[in-house]
């Protein structure tokens, strides 16, 4: 083994211990011994210890009890043993027969087979055998019989290596590899960023195929519960299915309830036709509701379970960009007045989030783009190092490839710690409304239309503008404001209000509905601004009249 394969196979063991199974005269308890050593695990020959346990030798237990007492002897040393810690254990030859053993070695273990040459065997049993099953009138024909009788049994083993008539240490090498080739091929595990908020903490898992993954791990949290679906039409016709077949196959029937896709679905005629469905399905306060969709169903499905009967338990599973690095965490549920946006809400922490990256490849590319200016926020926020690996990684992070894992888990990581600090939006948690106050006025001038604007590009914007602002104040120096400017629009996201096709804007406009975001302190106009990439800051006494000064620079 070369020692870069080392690392690969100790994930492969991943903290278990390493079982080797098969025929007796397989050398199991030599490969052993000398994987034991290589892998620095203690090495312990199950045989050995029912000897020792029991003062006598195998032959004499077998004479003076017979077979059944020994295999159970067998089982429970076996069972002791893979409690006991990692290490490597060698086998006797019936004990893989024991159903109840072998469930507890692929539990607890990584198991291979050693498949011993036939020949090499039947030259050792004629030679001189001293174990008991062959101590028969013909033990060439027992051998031949245990071994038609086993070997399929033994076949079950995770890993199989053929041992042939030379060193053992040929025998060492190929299990090493197997085990690494395991490992490298295994697909990488979720990431995990857990949301620290005492018992309301929860896990964010990040990684493809969580969606055919749910069914156990809802079924793990919530034991003999009550599903229902919330999602829409677009986000069902890919992934409703595949989620619906998870959750059966851990017994969980779960109805859907799909509605239309877009942001007037966030309304109090949609909310309650959810809550009147949630109802219907009789979701009641031990049961969950999952939220499979983007922001739009993930804010509406949990504010219709942050309200159900005074609040029942629920799940997302963000299937937008947008949604998995931001709205899916964080407990923040609303729908939106017809005054304002998220203007109807409440906290209401999620008991999982299953940000399945899978889903991103159905994904319209504007969602993804506007997604991502997200994304950029967090770099722009407090994490100048992001923002530099994003302007080194972006284009691959647009190409799928595993810059996209460590994007959404960066993401998640920083907004989870800012709603572990702040989990109700008092001080900290405002930094997350960066190019926001202007993201929403935005939004809010274009009707909300998504043939205008989507709430990511509102964001782009925003952005970019607060950081202009930022500059116009005399806070922060333009090479920053011209790089995060750059990046933006290499993403193809807009950065200025003239961008925006077929939006009316003015500055009285814009400050009309910057007025009417929730951020609006006794007429003093709050801002996220900037010192810098990464250098955010809340300001709550800008004077609408810079503010208006700077739109109408903006807009002329
Ligand atoms: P969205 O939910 O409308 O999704 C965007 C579009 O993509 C929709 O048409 C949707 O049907 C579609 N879609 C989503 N996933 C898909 C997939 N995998 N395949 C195919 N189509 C898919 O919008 P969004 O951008 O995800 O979220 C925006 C909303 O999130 C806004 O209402 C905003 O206010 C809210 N939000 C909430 C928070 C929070 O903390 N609660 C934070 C940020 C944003
Ligand atoms: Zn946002």
């Amino acid at each position: 083994m070369t020692d870069d394969a080392l690392p690969f196979v100790l994930k492969a063991l991943a903290g278990r211990s390493l079982v080797l199974v098969g025929m007796m005269g397989a050398g199991k308890s030599s490969v052993g011994k000398r994987l034991a050593a290589k892998l620095n695990l203690p090495f312990i020959d199950t045989d050995e210890e029912i000897e020792a346990g029991a003062r006598m030798t195998i032959p004499e237990i077998f004479e003076k009890f017979g077979e059944p007492y020994f295999r159970d002897g067998e089982r429970r040393v076996i069972a002791r043993l893979l409690e006991s810690g990692p290490c490597v254990l060698a086998t006797g030859g019936g004990a893989y027969m024991n159903a109840s053993t072998r469930e507890r070695i692929a539990k607890a273990s990584v198991s291979v087979w050693i498949k011993p040459d036939v020949e090499v065997l039947l030259r050792r049993v004629r030679k001189r055998s001293n174990r008991p099953l062959l101590q028969t009138a013909d033990p060439e024909a027992t051998l031949k019989r245990l071994l038609e009788e086993r070997n399929p049994v033994y076949g079950l083993a995770d890993i199989m290596v053929e041992a042939h008539d030379g060193p053992h240490e040929i025998v060492v090498e190929q299990i090493l590899a197997a085990l690494a080739a395991r490992a490298r091929a295994a697909p990488e595990g979720p990431r995990k960023v857990r949301v620290e908020l005492a018992e309301r903490a929860y896990d964010i898992l990040i990684g493809e195929g969580l969606i055919a993954q749910a069914g156990p791990r809802i079924a793990a949290l919530f034991p003999r519960a009550r599903a229902a679906i919330v999602t829409d039409e677009n986000v069902a016709a890919h992934w409703l299915a595949p989620l619906q077949q998870s959750l059966a196959a851990s017994g969980i029937e779960a109805q859907a309830i799909i509605r239309p896709p877009g942001e007037t679905t966030k309304s109090y005629a949609e909310f309650a036709l959810v809550s009147d469905a949630l109802i219907a399905a009789k979701i009641e306060r031990r049961d969950v509701v999952i939220a499979l969709g983007g922001g739009v169903i993930g804010d509406l499905a949990g504010f219709a379970a942050a309200t159900l009967r005074r609040g029942v338990d629920y799940v997302q599973i963000p299937t937008s960009l947008l949604a998995q690095v931001d709205s899916s965490v964080g407990g923040k549920t609303a729908i939106n007045s017809p005054l304002g946006k998220n203007l109807i809400g409440a906290f209401h922490q999620p008991r999982l989030v299953l940000a399945d990256l899978a889903t991103l490849a159905t994904l319209p590319e504007r969602e993804f783009r506007a997604g991502y200016a997200e994304v950029v926020k967090y770099g722009l926020i407090d994490d100048r190092a992001f923002f530099e690996w994003l302007e080194a990684h972006r284009a691959e992070l647009f190409a799928g490839g595993p810059a996209r894992a460590q994007a959404v888990a960066v993401s998640c990581a920083a907004k989870a710690r800012v709603v572990a600090a702040d989990e109700t939006e008092q001080g900290a948690r405002a930094l997350l409304n960066l190019g926001h106050t202007f993201g929403h006025a935005l939004e809010a001038l274009a009707h909300y239309d998504p043939a205008i604007l989507v709430h990511g590009e509102g964001v782009a914007v925003g952005l970019a503008l607060a950081f202009r602002f930022s500059r116009t104040l005399g806070h922060c120096a333009g090479q920053d404001v011209v790089r995060v400017e750059r990046h933006l629009q290499g993403a193809g996201l807009p950065i200025r209000i003239q961008d925006i096709k077929s939006l009316t804007a003015s500055p009285d406009t814009m400050l009309e509905a910057m007025r009417q975001d929730k951020k609006v302190e006794r007429g003093r106009l709050t801002f996220i601004l900037a010192r810098g990439i990464g250098e955010s800051f809340v300001a709550k006494d800008v004077p609408e009249a810079e503010a208006l000064r700077f739109l109408e620079a903006e807009l002329a």
